[in-house]
């Protein structure tokens, strides 16, 4: 059955319009506006809606995201070919807290069944995680971690699962580097994650640059300090010790350890607690022209909410948001605010430059496939995620979280690296948006997944959580995609639903982000 042709535009200046359909529509395709397509235009790209000159503007969300670089006759099929990117917004002379955000209404009454830690966080998982200083010991916690899922495990029914936090980091890196302090904290900080209880166990190697008390020095991890007598060390397991004689007596040490955390932590509840206990990291990757469309708008929505209830949520990705940088430092609460994420994109772009790139590096085939020409159009797809509340928060890459309200969360755009500095920042719920389609997961919170199309979401029915494609098949509006997320959060958070990443144990490796050097 053909569907009547479906073209979206974002913006009344606007002078393309993405199509909606899927595969795409075909050259003589005659619009609702009588306007007839002069090329074959594949679903999620442009199409020029009037004549565009040689050098003129090409606007979508209102905002110029390329200039011709020939003349477009109005049906044509605009791609990242005939566009010259725009380049990047100056940090100077950037518009600082001129927004005056409507106050959105609190929202009241919403709760989860959370565990609730020693901290006052809340956990929406209960994890044991085995926190490693160097790569050398993953092979032996890997080995030991499968034991104690299939011998110990099955005794504690109120343990949800057993996490290696496995890395690449700890030795042959330049550790005294100003920017070592990046992965060392993101290290640290995610073995304080709320799902993981406060139940800190280390396997150490013994002659790595990352040492036990260089990763958790006493006093960072409060939580499990309390129950401890006072000055008592950290748990580490160290596989160099002289009493372990053969690889066995290594692997019986970490299960042994790991045996008395699996104790306290089978001994926690679910209790409920008020809805701002949710600490939620937005994300999106492969994303395609939809994204700022349905999924992202419906995120959008949703992080409106979340703000609503007095949670705290986080957004990201450095490079998708740098080109709407005077739309954030404008929605900053305070000239201080707006101060610190220049500082940000400040060190993002020397970050690059030391490497040679530039922001245009973050699109991907996929993403100009999906009909994103390039980051400009990306960026104002990927920022409608942050919604519509004023930021009033911004975290350095892998510090922790400690504020309720909308964060910026200064990250790479790179999924697994997002996902791991969003979990340092203590996050106890992902929401990940993807229009290409992507079976990312986490190990250690879940990751609800939104499709931006129906046939993606209709192909991989097992894998996206939301079909946030309902609002261009016009049977779901944005608001009603947006509170369908909200809702399948407070489930997922309670234990109620499991996400499709959970029941497939899909997930990522982590990945730190090590701006320095290695040796
Ligand atoms: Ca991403």
């Amino acid at each position: 059955m053909n569907k009547p042709p479906l073209t979206i535009r974002m913006h009344e200046r606007d002078n393309v319009a993405i199509v909606a359909n899927d595969g795409g529509l075909d050259v003589g395709t005659v619009l609702s506006d009588g306007l007839v397509l002069v090329d074959r235009v594949p679903q999620g790209h442009k199409v020029a809606l009037v004549d565009i000159s040689d050098g003129a503007p090409v606007l979508r969300y209102g905002i110029p995201i390329g200039h011709a670089l020939k003349t477009i006759p109005a049906g044509s099929w605009v791609h990242e070919r005939l566009l010259q990117m725009p380049a990047a917004r100056g940090l100077e002379g950037l518009p600082i807290s001129t927004v005056k955000a409507l106050a959105l209404p609190p929202l009241q009454g919403y709760t989860f069944e959370g565990f609730r830690n020693a901290d006052g966080s809340v956990g929406t998982r209960n994890i044991l995680a085995i926190t490693q200083t160097v790569q050398c010991v993953a092979g032996v916690t890997d080995f030991a971690v499968k034991r104690i899922k299939a011998e110990l495990l099955p005794r504690y029914p109120n343990v949800d699962d057993v996490v290696s936090l496995e890395h690449g980091y700890g030795c042959g890196v330049a550790i005294d580097a100003p920017d070592a302090v990046v992965p060392i904290r993101t290290l640290r900080n995610i073995s304080l994650n709320p799902n993981f209880g406060g139940e800190v166990m280390v396997v150490s190697l013994g002659c790595e640059k990352l040492q036990p008390e260089r990763l958790l020095p006493p006093g960072s991890f409060a939580i499990a300090d309390e129950r401890k007598p006072e000055g008592s060390a950290l748990d580490v397991v160290c596989l160099q010790d002289d009493a372990h004689v053969g690889f066995m007596s290594m692997v019986d040490s970490i299960v042994r350890q790991a045996d008395t955390h699996l104790q306290r932590l089978n001994q926690r509840r679910r209790e409920t607690v008020p809805a701002s206990e949710l600490v939620v990291g937005v994300q999106c990757g492969g994303s395609d022209a939809f994204s700022g469309v349905t999924a992202n708008p419906a995120v959008g929505f949703c992080t409106d909410l979340l703000v609503r209830v007095g949670a705290s949520v986080m957004f990201s990705e450095t490079t998708e948001v740098r080109d709407g940088i005077d739309q954030l430092t404008s929605r900053a609460t305070t000239p201080e605010v707006a101060r610190r994420m220049i500082e940000e994109m400040a060190w993002y772009d020397s970050y690059l430059q030391r490497g040679s790139a530039d922001r245009s590096a973050n699109t991907t085939p996929g993403n100009k496939k999906g009909g994103l020409s390039n980051i400009v159009e990306k960026a104002m797809g990927s920022i409608v995620k942050s919604g519509s509340a004023p930021i009033s928060h911004v975290l350095a890459p892998g510090e922790k979280l400690k504020h309720k309200g909308l964060t910026y969360a200064a990250t790479p755009a790179s999924d697994f690296i997002c996902g791991t500095l969003q979990l340092a920042a203590g996050m106890n719920l992902h929401v990940f948006t993807t229009g290409r389609g992507t079976p990312y997961g986490l190990a250690a919170v879940p990751v609800i997944k939104v499709a931006t199309r129906s046939d993606l979401a209709r192909r991989w029915h097992d894998l996206m959580d939301i079909n946030a494609g309902t609002i261009t098949d016009g049977t779901a509006t944005i608001e009603d995609v947006g509170w369908q997320l909200f809702h399948l959060m407070l489930d997922v958070a309670s234990g109620r639903k499991k996400t499709w990443a959970e029941q497939w144990k899909l997930h990522n490796a982590l990945v730190l982000f090590n701006p320095a050097p290695v040796t």
